[in-house]
């Protein structure tokens, strides 16, 4: 937007408009753009007498210019008036030629139709702050947590502060040391030949305090990569071939987007909440006693309990990518596991336990003890309380 009464700074403009008797409004004098908005569906007179008095200051500035500075005498020390100044208040350059004012608008800023600029720039801002670069998650080096590039910090390794909290104090076979701490390799890149790596807003606060920050995998977080075969285990397929049941599951789940319609109508995808409890020890140690794998699947209700919140009928469908069983999975598992872990070299892979699993499908008992709630305001109950403890 042109600014006729670009030599005038906001305070000038605004005691303009105090002699005129023009009433600029609280909103409009905010900013200098605002004001000048404002200003502009003035009346004539008003915006005249602005406009005047910017020329009369262009005026009087270049006379002050041509008799040069007015010295100082000596007889008084000279006073300065220290004064912290916005951007809309700083002095504005000499302007050689003022814009002339414009035709006055019929309306006023508010409500006013952005102009072609305003939408392009917002366009472009939209366009930039939803971009895939803006929208680029990376690993963070030392947590290995994935994070959103904008809360990262890229750094050399060099450069880490408190780099010595990131050595292991409990040094691992298969610990992979860059630089000698503890990185995940994805968050480690190369750039210009030197080593460097995206460090979360959390860990690097707590680097900064020279303290080890708490997800960090030389805070005894690294356990090494996970095997494909481990890695594919849905939470069912886990709890098949765990030894031990520290804590059982409750899941809450709800379609995604919101459920106060059919769910038949709604997309497949589910979102909620797990939530574990520990479990009696003695118990489960007489339930799955005996050194076969995998265990039976009647032990799953007694872990996982699936409450679907939502009106009409789940379509088991639903519960599939969450809760399946893959014969074939478990067994490669337990395989795997024989082969590599020593706790589970006792155990022997019982197949008629094995072959009672279902080929590729969510298994009857858990079907059978999945729980639904119609009452759809529990979700932002629980959502407004959520608290995570350890
Ligand atoms: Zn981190």
């Amino acid at each position: 937007m042109s600014d006729s009464f670009k030599p005038l700074t906001v305070a000038e403009i605004l005691q303009e408009c105090q002699k005129q008797g023009y009433y600029v409004r609280y909103h409009s004098r905010r900013s200098r753009t605002l004001l000048v908005a404002d200003i502009s569906t003035a009346p004539e007179s008003v915006r005249n007498a602005i406009h005047q008095s910017a020329v009369q200051k262009i005026a009087t500035s270049r006379t002050s210019n041509q008799t040069g500075k007015r010295k100082y005498t000596g007889e008084e020390p000279p006073v300065r008036h220290v004064r912290h100044k916005t951007a809309d208040d700083v002095e504005p350059e000499e302007a050689e030629v003022i814009p002339p004012l414009l035709p006055i608008t019929q309306t006023r800023l508010f409500m006013a139709l952005p102009s072609t600029v305003e939408v392009e720039d917002c366009l472009r801002s939209f366009i930039k702050a939803s971009s895939n670069t803006a929208l680029k998650h990376v690993v963070c080096g030392a947590c290995a947590r994935e994070k959103p590039i904008n809360e990262t910090e890229f750094i050399p390794i060099a450069d880490i502060p408190s780099r010595n909290q990131l050595v292991p104090e409990h040094p691992h076979i298969a610990h992979v040391l860059t630089d000698g701490v503890l990185l995940e390799t994805i968050g480690v890149k190369n750039k210009d030949s030197v080593l460097h790596a995206h460090f979360c807003s959390d860990c690097m606060r707590d680097l900064k305090r020279n303290q080890l920050p708490t997800f960090a995998l030389a805070n005894r977080m690294w356990i090494g990569v996970v095997p494909d075969v481990l890695a594919c285990l849905t939470i069912p397929e886990q709890l098949l071939i765990s030894p031990l049941y520290t804590r059982c599951f409750v899941f809450k789940l709800h379609p995604k987007g919101w459920c106060d319609d059919d769910v038949s109508s709604m997309q497949r995808g589910m979102r909620g909440n797990v939530t574990s409890f520990p479990m009696n020890m003695d118990d489960i140690i007489d339930m799955v006693h005996g050194d076969k794998m995998p265990r039976p699947t009647s032990i799953l209700p007694s872990i996982i309990a699936v409450t679907f919140i939502g009106r009409g009928r789940l379509p088991s469908a639903w519960l599939k990518s969450t809760f399946r069983v893959r014969r074939h999975a478990v067994l490669s598992a337990l395989e795997w596991l024989a082969e590599n872990n020593r706790y589970f070299r006792s155990y022997t892979i019982d197949h008629e336990i094995l072959n009672s699993l279902p080929e590729d499908d969510v298994p009857i008992e858990i079907l059978a003890a999945t729980r639904q709630e119609t009452d759809t305001a529990i979700i932002d109950l629980e959502s407004a309380s959520y608290v995570p403890t350890g």
